[in-house]
């Protein structure tokens, strides 16, 4: 199936009771069973929920996976994948990556003795030069946030099999329309739905794919035992989300190569990040294991004092200046002070992530109004 029809059909069956098209919010806590043990396969909803197994059908299928789970947030998914590990275990990760996702990993696992190496994960090899037995689990997110670096994910995948080590590829950026990691050999996708997949900034949730019953099984076993299970109206809004991925990320699409290229010729603007480039370090593995090149843009200002990039942050008026991404409406970031405040600014500056660096979730709109709005911003 191409994936105009996948988006919109995966998980969408007719309701059995009444034929409703869209799957109702089974808004319960609990089912009535006719004797003790005898029931319709549901007994409590935090276990199971007919709403949750319908949206995880799809999150199935949209990655070209064979299992999927729902959590309560994008971080609670990365929570029960770590949780897989026992104290001892090593975890080889990006240097740049998500910073709650640093968070968890330093201010929440290090302390029940797992350790976690943070690497430059451009060159594969950095990553083969932490691997020993102890090593169980290489997470990594491409393209990373908010530098824009690309990870080669067969690569790494090629270099974890027969050793018994997990490869979970944190897929927020790409989305699925954009990149499948199952196909390129990951065990484990992970996502924050919180961003493309609902698409419309109104809810918070996480996913994981897999293709692994036995793994699935363990995730499973976590996410009920742990209970960070999202509710029903919330697996609702991101089903209603899938149907529009692909046309929603066409556009993103566009739109991030239309301002990447403006940011690019602007006299007052730097660096700008964004994997579309053909000089971007990454741009041949980008375009090997992406479809399109996404509408994230990351980009430095030439006056890079702390005044001219708080200004620009506060003077757009479409790009809204707010955390999260992925939504159909543009936003403004500012990563060292926002979304990444949680990584220690000696951490950040050394890996390349500076004071100055603004970032973009360029949005649906029309490609002539952010112009206008950044172009006046940035004076
Ligand atoms: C937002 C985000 C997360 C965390 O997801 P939540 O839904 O906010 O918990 C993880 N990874 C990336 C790349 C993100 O952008």
């Amino acid at each position: 199936m191409k994936p105009a029809t996948l988006f919109i059909h995966a998980g969408a069956h007719p309701d059995p009771s009444t034929g409703a098209i869209m799957t109702p919010i089974y808004q319960t806590s609990t089912y009535v069973q006719e004797a003790p043990g005898v029931n319709k396969g549901f007994e409590y909803a935090r276990s199971q929920n007919p709403t949750r197994f319908a949206l995880e059908e799809a999150f199935a299928l949209i990655e070209k996976g064979k299992f999927a789970l729902a959590f309560s947030s994008g971080v609670a998914a990365t929570d029960a994948v770590i949780k897989l590990l026992e104290p001892g275990d090593e975890v080889i990760c990006g240097n740049d990556m998500y910073g709650g996702t640093y968070r968890l990993f330093t201010k929440i696992f290090e302390k029940f003795g797992i350790r976690f190496h943070y690497v430059n994960m451009q060159e594969v090899e950095n990553i083969a030069h932490y691997i020993n037995d102890k090593t169980k689990l290489i997470w990594l997110e491409t393209p990373t946030n908010p530098l824009m670096n690309i990870t080669d994910i067969a690569a790494v995948a090629a270099l974890a099999k027969g050793k018994n080590i997990l490869v979970a590829v944190d897929n927020t950026f790409a989305s699925p329309y954009l990149q499948n990691p199952l196909e390129l050999g990951a065990d484990i996708v992970m996502h924050s739905a919180t961003k493309y997949l609902s698409g419309h900034s109104d809810v918070i949730q996480g996913a994981l794919m897999m293709n692994d019953k036995d793994l699935r099984d363990k995730l499973y076993f976590i996410q009920k035992s742990c209970g960070a299970v999202p509710g029903p109206m919330d697996c609702f809004l991101v089903l209603r989300g899938i149907k529009t991925l692909h046309v929603r990320m066409q556009r993103h699409c566009e739109n991030g190569r239309i301002i990447a290229h403006y940011l690019r010729q602007h006299p007052k603007v730097g660096k700008v990040f964004w994997p579309g480039f053909e000089d971007h370090p990454n741009h041949l593995i980008a375009k090997k294991q992406m479809l399109d090149f996404g509408g994230m843009i990351s980009f430095e200002l030439k006056d890079d004092s702390a005044d001219n990039v708080r200004r620009v942050l506060s003077s757009t008026h479409l790009f809204s200046l707010a955390e999260s991404l992925g939504g159909v409406e543009s936003l403004i970031n500012h990563p060292a002070s926002m979304t990444h405040a949680s990584i220690p600014r000696e951490e950040r500056i050394k890996n390349g992530l500076s004071d100055s660096l603004i970032r973009l979730s360029v949005g649906i709109e029309d490609a002539d109004d952010l112009i206008e709005d950044l172009a006046k911003a940035i004076g």
